[in-house]
């Protein structure tokens, strides 16, 4: 499987000293749809921002479809469209023509741009907008024009930074069977959320970064997973060597009378100590282990929120 995107010890300090990224290290495949979760502050549109080709990094190498971006920027740019957090087109033209300068950008001469720039308003459902100025739009239509414009150089990989923070759930279904469709479709997508729930709904792979470092990556399955699952300590009546573990949970001896125990969510305690009690065991009491990615997102979450 091809990478469509490699980072590898992506450092960047801005000019104050505050170190916005701190070593990034991510890998997305081809035709992946991943999401990059984090507060506010975490570091995500700087790391866009870099991709880009607006921020200068102060380290690091990036591959985009194993181009060298940092060497060759607008090779790089080709193969990416970027939705930016803010509107930033000319709201003053007419939407057909934001798409055709876009186009224009990438070298794409005018009547290649046209019949595409209508096809893609079309998809995003704006077909009926062609000709309005962009300030008359509301703006989940505003958000679908952002989209419109990323596609215009058909990009392999699409980056997407919080296309869905502040906007209603309405739009936000939009945006979400949009983005679905174009990754079915083959392109790959990388979307950055402080949003949990709208990484589980549409990503496949996850990392999370906070204070510009990733603290965790991989499936999303896997990481929920984990977050789903406490693990208890048990003090045992009497020591006890546990030589068939009980089906369905992880056990791990601390010493002869302590366990560890992970009990994935959804099972009660009872379930826990009838288990036990089927391999001869005796739990006199127990306590709630702390989950550190429990924990990670709570705290993150709290903080996403302020
Ligand atoms: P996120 O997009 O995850 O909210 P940012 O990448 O925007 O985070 O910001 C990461 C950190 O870098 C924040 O502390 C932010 O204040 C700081 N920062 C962002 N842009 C600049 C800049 N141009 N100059 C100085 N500091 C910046
Ligand atoms: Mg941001």
């Amino acid at each position: 499987m091809n990478t469509a995107l490699s980072i590898r010890n992506l450092c960047k300090t801005y000019s104050g000293g505050l170190e916005a990224l701190r070593g990034v290290d991510l890998d997305v495949q081809e035709g992946d749809f991943y999401a990059l979760l984090g507060p506010n502050g975490a570091g995500k549109s700087t790391l866009i921002g870099i991709l880009t080709n607006l921020v200068r990094p102060t380290a690091g190498e990036i591959h985009v479809f194993g181009v060298d971006a940092r060497a060759h920027p607008e090779r790089a740019r080709t193969l990416m469209g970027v939705v930016p957090q803010e509107f930033n087109f000319n709201v003053f033209e007419k939407t057909l023509e934001i798409l055709v300068f876009q186009a224009g950008l990438y070298g794409i001469p005018r009547n290649v741009a046209l019949p595409r720039a209508q096809e893609l308003l079309e998809r995003l459902g704006l077909g009926d907008q062609m000709n309005q100025i962009a300030r008359h739009l509301s703006g989940g239509m505003k958000r679908r024009l952002m989209v419109a414009r990323a596609l215009v150089n058909a990009p392999r990989l699409l980056i997407l930074d919080e296309p869905t923070a502040g906007v209603d759930i309405e739009l936000r279904r939009g945006l979400w069977e949009i983005l679905t469709d174009l990754n079915q479709k083959g392109t790959t997508i990388i979307l950055t959320t402080h949003y949990l729930e709208e990484a589980e709904h549409l990503c496949r792979n996850l990392a999370i970064i906070d204070h510009g470092r990733i603290l965790e990556q991989g499936p999303i399955q896997d990481l929920v997973r984990r977050l789903e699952m406490q693990t208890f300590i048990l003090d045992l009546a009497a020591p006890a060597t546990l030589e068939e573990p009980p089906a369905g949970f992880q056990v791990r001896p601390i010493d002869p009378s302590r366990l560890e125990i992970d009990v994935p969510g959804g099972l009660t305690l009872n379930q826990v100590f009838a288990a036990l009690e089927a391999c001869g065991v005796q739990v006199v009491s127990l306590r709630n282990k702390s989950n550190r990615l429990e924990e990670l997102f709570v705290h993150l979450v709290g903080r996403g929120r302020q």
